[in-house]
């Protein structure tokens, strides 16, 4: 396995799946330590916190115990690196590196969707308080119209009707949002469930648009944010904790048909708005295999970024999907009908003439 296969392999695993695997309690991405004898009251409190996104660990008093799956592997099953990966490579045969040349779809099993851990310890916040307030706070902000966002989005030529089906929101008034979220819920609960910052605030100062991932009920209990000015770096923030499943995942229907994989919600938005049922994923490292069950039926056009992170995610996607026996091809190879190439460094947006 070069370096590179091994970051693929590593960001395709879900690391709360893998602790959930190894008997670790994970509750609302946090784990007792597996050094308890080191905490004062035995880490009653757990104090290992597991970033879905980041696929990383760590404990806030112990120094040697934090770092990424391969670790945890090794920290908890008490083995070195070399047993560690050969476990996890046990446990997700399907991700192994795509052999070089065509082969027929494998009779590897889709993965079912992992069971949600009954939590040992009474949260915080209980699961359905978390997703009530996630949309409290989506209920609080304006639709985009008639708002610096509606420019924004139409520079990149995506329009009303679209914002409208997925329920674009914009922060208008920070402060307002900021102070009744404070006065209902009160700091320790938003900070615990993610929208406010250490210091307490709302975290979407200079991120005010919000595109909500809407479920099959056009719900939405995750979001991502989206800073308008272009200096802003990063320009997105993810809301905390496990992406639930790709952007407009109403796309992903269960019937027989195309859809088009593209990175982040920009990047669909502008497929829907040409019409083309696509679904997005928040960054190249972001696709889940317990994904797949929900492309069951569909056939990929995969459409990343035209650069080098989204050609490695391209192929590294393009292997996981044909293991799981889902049919894809790579947008712009043996699609005659479609004009024009995608120039080295576009993303999908630019490619329909979005401007920047
Ligand atoms: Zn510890």
């Amino acid at each position: 396995m070069t370096s590179e296969e091994l970051k693929q392999f590593k960001a395709a695993i879900s690391i709360t799946s893998v602790a959930q695997m190894l008997g670790v309690e994970v509750s609302r991405g946090r784990c007792r330590c597996f050094y308890p004898q080191r905490h004062v009251h035995g880490d009653r409190t757990p104090s290992v916190s597991i970033s879905e996104e980041r696929g990383t660990f760590r404990c806030w008093v112990c120094e040697d115990v934090r770092g990424d799956v391969i670790s945890l592997v090794q920290i908890v099953k008490n083995c070195g690196f070399a047993e560690a990966l050969s476990w996890l490579q046990e446990q997700f045969p399907f991700l192994q590196a795509a052999p070089s040349g065509r082969r027929a779809p494998s009779a590897v099993a889709i993965p079912e969707m992992p069971p949600i851990p009954e939590p040992e310890e009474k949260p915080l916040v209980s699961e359905d308080d978390r997703k009530k307030i996630i949309l409290s706070f989506l209920k609080r902000l304006s639709p985009v119209d008639d708002t610096p966002a509606a420019k924004w989005l139409a520079r990149r030529r995506i329009y009303k009707p679209v914002w409208d089906r997925m329920l674009l929101r914009v922060i208008t008034n920070y402060e307002e949002v900021n102070n009744s979220l404070k006065a209902d819920f009160g700091e320790e609960v938003l900070k615990y469930v993610g929208l406010f910052n250490d210091k307490g605030h709302l975290r979407y100062y200079k991120h005010p648009l919000i595109f909500p991932y809407l479920d099959t009920q056009r719900r939405a209990f995750y979001f991502q944010s989206r800073a308008l000015d272009s200096t802003v770096v990063p320009k997105e923030l993810n809301l905390r904790g496990t992406v639930p499943f790709p952007y407009n995942m109403v796309a992903l229907d269960q019937k027989p048909g195309w859809v088009y994989l593209c990175e982040g919600a920009v990047d669909t938005l502008t497929f829907l708005n040409q019409k083309i049922e696509a679904v997005g994923i928040p960054g190249v490292r972001n696709f889940k295999m317990e994904w797949l069950p929900l492309f069951k039926n569909k056939s990929v056009v995969l459409c990343l970024d035209k650069d080098d992170a989204g050609r490695s995610g391209t192929e590294y996607i393009r292997g996981v999907l044909e293991q799981a026996g889902i049919r894809s091809v790579v947008l712009g190879e043996g699609l005659e009908n479609i004009k024009g190439v995608m120039k080295e460094g576009q993303d999908i947006n630019d490619w329909f003439g979005g401007k920047k």
